[in-house]
């Protein structure tokens, strides 16, 4: 069978392997670190095993659902229904499905969610609307903001903080002044609006690192991981690893982008957007909310990873974190925890470990979506994969995924098999 290299072990290399593996290629995979996973994984601390950040999915992230399937772990995602507003001082708003088909699905939550009022409410219906009318009629999505789209819609600003961006901060990882339109609409458009049930949130019950064992490997056919094996050149005559040539009849380079010139490829010049990873232990239960979003505040979600004592926290697009230090960064989650959840009032914070993350994903701006290169390289036996290739979807686990897919979609092609792994968007 034709042999396949793969460099990077994050879900782009891992989703290539898993289908070319799948379908008989004989796959080798090198990863520099000592575990896979890449930037959805799981580190140990002394006596837990923690989430670099707390990782969420769609029901609308098809092609990323299909390779737990794969693994044989998809049974580890744990979905909720609900979406819980939170407001400081601790008022909830819930927003989930009611009776009524898409996109009128959400009419009964919505109507009653206390955190908007009716100026709201309106604004948001009326832009909800244009989103599907305008999303296959503009052209200019990809060269506007979101922010500049809103305010087109005339939506107020309370809708724009307590609404659009607490849903699209975190799902894009960008600000929405920062933002290319066509990633918010691609995020209501897909998970919002095209199908009732694409909303519900995906969250991992055990750490994301056990989705990928070694025992979901053995039923992917002929897959060998190399770990602690840095690809030092990619080349089409081969990898060089350890000073010495590896050699196959095809080669997936599925690097985050700004490692591409180390290897000897052309890497596009795309900025990161940052995100950074509170984890907070307490001594006692401070909610009983599974989940929820914190609006008005630095802090954008908690999740309630261990009987409401340890929660995690996360801030998307976190320059303003940047230049802060650990012990300010917990101040302030705990800060602003105390005005949602009184009982952390009364609480002990135990243990706290705040994860920054520089160089999370590529920022999602306006002029960045005609950037992003197809699984083709320059050479005709090298295929580029990662969550900043080409994939239609913003830099997530389902955008890597798809990348994967489509870069093991070319090799097949390739080697005269028409093969298809990717799976196409709910709508
Ligand atoms: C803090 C944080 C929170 C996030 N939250 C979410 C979320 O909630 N939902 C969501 O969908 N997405 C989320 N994302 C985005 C998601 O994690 C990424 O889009 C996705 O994991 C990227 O996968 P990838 O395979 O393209 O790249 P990576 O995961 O970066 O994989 C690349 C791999 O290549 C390896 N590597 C680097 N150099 C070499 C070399 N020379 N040789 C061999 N190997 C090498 C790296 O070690 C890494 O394992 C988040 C990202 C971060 C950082």
């Amino acid at each position: 069978m034709p042999s396949v290299l793969i460099a990077g072990g994050g879900l782009a290399g891992l989703s290539a392997a898993a289908a070319l593996g799948g379908t008989g290629f004989e796959v080798e995979l090198f990863e520099a670190r000592p575990f896979l996973g890449g930037r959805a994984t799981s580190y140990e601390l002394p006596g837990e095993t923690v989430d670099n950040c707390q990782h969420i999915l769609l029901r609308c992230c098809v092609n990323l659902l299909d390779f737990y399937e794969r693994l044989g772990v998809r049974d580890r995602i744990r979905f909720y229904r609900e979406f819980y507003f939170l407001e400081p001082g601790g008022r909830i708003s819930v927003l989930r499905r009611g009776r009524l088909p898409a996109p009128f699905h959400f009419t009964e939550s919505f109507l009653r969610m206390a955190c908007l009022n009716r100026a709201d409410k309106l604004g948001i219906v009326r832009a909800l609307m244009a989103i599907r009318r305008e999303r296959t009629r503009r052209k200019d999505l990809d060269r506007i903001s979101m922010l500049d789209w809103l305010l087109q819609k005339r939506q107020t600003p309370r809708a724009i903080d307590r609404f659009w961006r607490q849903v699209l901060v975190s799902a894009v990882n960008e600000d929405l002044d920062h933002m290319a339109a066509i990633h918010g609409f691609h995020v209501f458009w897909l998970g919002f609006l095209a199908r009732a049930d694409s909303y519900e949130m995906g969250v991992p019950a055990v750490p994301l690192a056990e989705l990928y064992t070694a025992d979901a490997w053995q039923r992917l056919g002929s897959v060998r991981m190399h770990l602690r094996c840095p690809v030092e050149r990619i080349e089409d005559s081969g990898f060089t690893v350890d000073g010495a040539r590896r050699a196959a009849d095809y080669y997936i380079c599925a690097l985050p982008f700004e490692r591409l010139e180390a290897v000897g490829l052309p890497a596009p010049r795309f900025e990161h957007s940052p995100i950074t990873g509170v984890h907070l232990w307490f001594d006692r239960e401070v909610t009983t909310l599974p989940h929820a979003t914190l609006l008005d505040r630095t802090m954008q979600w908690m999740f309630n990873k261990d009987r409401g004592r340890y929660l995690q926290l996360v801030v998307s697009a976190s320059r303003d974190l940047t230049n802060l230090s650990r012990n300010e960064i917990i101040e302030i989650a705990v800060g602003d925890l105390r005005l949602y959840f009184p009982r952390v009032r009364d609480a002990n914070l135990v243990k706290a470990h705040v994860i920054k993350e520089q160089r999370a994903t590529f920022s999602a701006a306006p002029e960045t979506e005609s950037l992003r290169p197809a699984a083709q390289s320059g050479f005709p036996n090298v295929f580029l994969a990662g969550d900043w290739t080409r994939t239609g979807w913003p830099a997530t686990m389902e955008g890597a995924v798809r990348s994967g897919y489509l870069a093991a979609e070319a090799v097949a092609k390739k080697a005269g098999d028409p093969a298809r792994f990717l799976l196409p968007d709910i709508a």
